[in-house]
């Protein structure tokens, strides 16, 4: 290993391009100390293919404000800065929307009359755990689980990211897309594994978290999954761009049933590891 710890995001411009497949099997392959974080907060499912035992749990809170009426004089501040519209003064009565609150502080700390006062409000929980790798030794697990209806996963992500081992190598698997809960997940990566799939749609958003890490300056290399579906396009666009293409995993109908049965890559075809190995080595692990 290079560095301690190695952090590895594993992330896709979209939604069901295998970017859990991918990730949970390179926790699988690993040998030495490994760490699986899910930072897909709304819709983890790492823990469906790793299985594993969760020993703790933490719930994580968002600071908003709760206004003292008879100390406010209604005069607006709060309102002003508050950039999320979460908080309106009325003429006599100042309204809070917890929902759009980002927990930011702002106007507690501006209020001139400190008529504001923070109070906790729970967003979701932190799980923490352990799972068995291949080799049977220890893969230590994380997910975060936001609240239905909640929006603010990226406190939750960040949170979950304290949990950050010291050494080893650490998968994230991070939200699909390109907004500010992705940018928290990614943040802080020694190397982005971007997944897509060989269409046009996958080239569009394959495109857009190619700009968003090169603005970020993380390293990235890109796996296409599903090889054969579609175009080359894909692999086009990364040779015009110098992305080096670090695996394909070919259209293979066993691989989707896994899927849909929480089976691993690495069990339904365990070549794979192998190859996920090799993957490391190029990256630097
Ligand atoms: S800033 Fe303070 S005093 Fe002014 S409206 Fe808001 S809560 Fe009331
Ligand atoms: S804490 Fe920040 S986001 Fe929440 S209401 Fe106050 S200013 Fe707005």
């Amino acid at each position: 290993m290079t560095k301690s710890p190695l952090i590895l995001s594993v992330a896709s411009g979209k939604g069901g391009t295998g970017k859990t497949t991918l990730a949970t099997a390179l926790a699988l392959s690993l040998e030495g100390p490994v760490q699986f974080l899910d930072c897909d907060v709304e819709e983890p499912n790492g823990h469906i293919f790793l299985k594993p035992e969760i020993t703790s749990r933490e719930e994580v809170f968002i600071p908003v404000p709760e206004v003292d009426e008879k100390a406010c004089t209604h005069c607006g501040l709060c309102q002003e800065v508050c950039e999320y519209n979460a908080i309106a003064v009325l003429k006599k009565r100042v309204m809070v929307f917890p929902e759009l609150c980002h927990g930011c502080g702002a106007c507690s700390l501006l209020c001139p009359e400190k008529a504001i006062k923070e109070v906790g409000k729970e967003i979701g929980v932190v799980e923490l755990g352990a799972a068995a790798s291949r080799n049977g030794s220890s893969i230590r697990f994380g997910m975060g689980l936001l609240n239905v209806g909640e929006a603010m996963s990226p406190p939750l992500i960040r949170s979950l990211k304290e949990h950050i081992d010291e050494e080893g190598i650490v998968v994230l698997d991070v939200p699909p897309g390109t907004s500010c809960p992705v940018i928290t997940a990614v943040t802080g990566s020694d190397y982005c594994i971007l997944v897509t799939e060989p269409t046009p749609f996958g080239l569009n958003d394959l495109v857009l978290a190619v700009e968003a890490l090169n603005i970020m300056g993380i390293p990235f290399g890109v796996v296409v999954n599903r090889a054969g579906i579609g175009d080359g396009k894909v692999e086009d666009y990364c040779m015009e761009n110098g992305i080096e293409v670090l695996l394909k995993i070919s259209f293979d109908r066993g691989i989707a049933e896994a899927y849909s049965r929480g089976i691993p890559l690495t069990e339904a075809r365990p070549r794979y590891a192998e190859l996920l190995r090799e993957v490391i080595d190029k990256i630097g692990g």
